[in-house]
């Protein structure tokens, strides 16, 4: 099955309202032509209205880094679904590994974010990945296994149609290090073997999973060659319309 390339654009704590403006119009005019890719940014909270304005006409969608699965109330600097929903957002990233690191999110927490996300008709995009020492001491699987396991209990295969799978090798996330194409090529299959045990074959020929950590333009096409990698989140580079909207046009390469 053609699973449609998927392109995202983590810019992180990165860009104030007038620089996230500046470089949504680059990116608006780089990629305006591009076919056949989907694509996405994820400014942060504060840019996600004036960019979602900006964004009418086009066909880049609009993601949230994070929310709260709490509708509203006493939850001091949290964001919920529907403030997402309302400020335009299509996509919400959840469980980046930056999150998980600094901000002590579990795969229980993620699983509790993912559900909220997809009940407010919101799309995801589910981080996983290993750490190095993880990576070193051989528990890569094993960790991959518990993280995609605990981030989709209980969701069923209507939710997984609203999902794509991110594989983000802390260790490759804005270190230059990128995981070989056949490095993330391996994760993938196993990733997506995982999907079809918890679920069934078709949903895990149609789950796109994006390999993140350190793309750039010159990696991208080798990783877009693999049949498992269906696309990329992208931190540092894609905070530049000229680096990101290569990454959006790998075809071409
Ligand atoms: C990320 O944070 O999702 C990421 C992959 O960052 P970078 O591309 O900078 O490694």
């Amino acid at each position: 099955m053609a699973r449609l390339p998927f392109i995202a654009g983590n810019w992180k704590m990165n860009k104030t309202v007038g620089e996230a403006l500046d470089l949504i119009r680059g990116l608006k005019t780089a990629v305006s032509e591009v076919k056949g890719v989907e694509v996405a940014v994820a400014p942060p909270f504060t840019a996600l209205h004036a960019v979602h304005k900006e964004l009418e006409g086009s066909s880049i969608l609009l993601a949230a880094q994070n929310l709260y699965w709490e509708e509203k109330g006493a939850f001091t600097g949290e964001i919920s679904p529907l403030m997402l929903k309302e400020a335009g957002c299509q996509y919400v990233i959840i469980g980046h590994s930056e999150r998980r690191q600094f901000f002590g999110e579990s795969d229980e927490t993620v699983n509790r974010r993912i559900k909220a996300a997809l009940a407010q008709g919101l799309k995801v995009i589910f981080c996983i990945g290993e750490t190095l020492r993880e990576r070193e001491e051989a528990k890569t699987f094993t960790v991959l296994d518990r993280q995609v396991s605990g981030g989709l209990k209980g969701l069923g295969d209507k939710d997984l149609k609203s999902m794509a799978i991110a594989y983000e090798p802390v260790w490759a996330i804005g270190t230059g290090k990128t995981a070989t194409p056949e490095q993330a090529e391996e994760v993938h299959r196993f990733i997506r073997e995982k999907v079809k045990m918890l679920y069934s074959q078709e949903i895990s020929e149609e789950i796109r999973i994006q390999y993140g950590g350190s793309v750039t333009p010159d990696n991208i096409k080798g990783l877009m060659n693999q049949p498992n990698i269906d696309g990329a989140l992208v931190g540092g580079a894609s905070l530049k319309a000229e680096s990101f909207s290569k990454i959006v046009r790998f075809k071409e390469m």
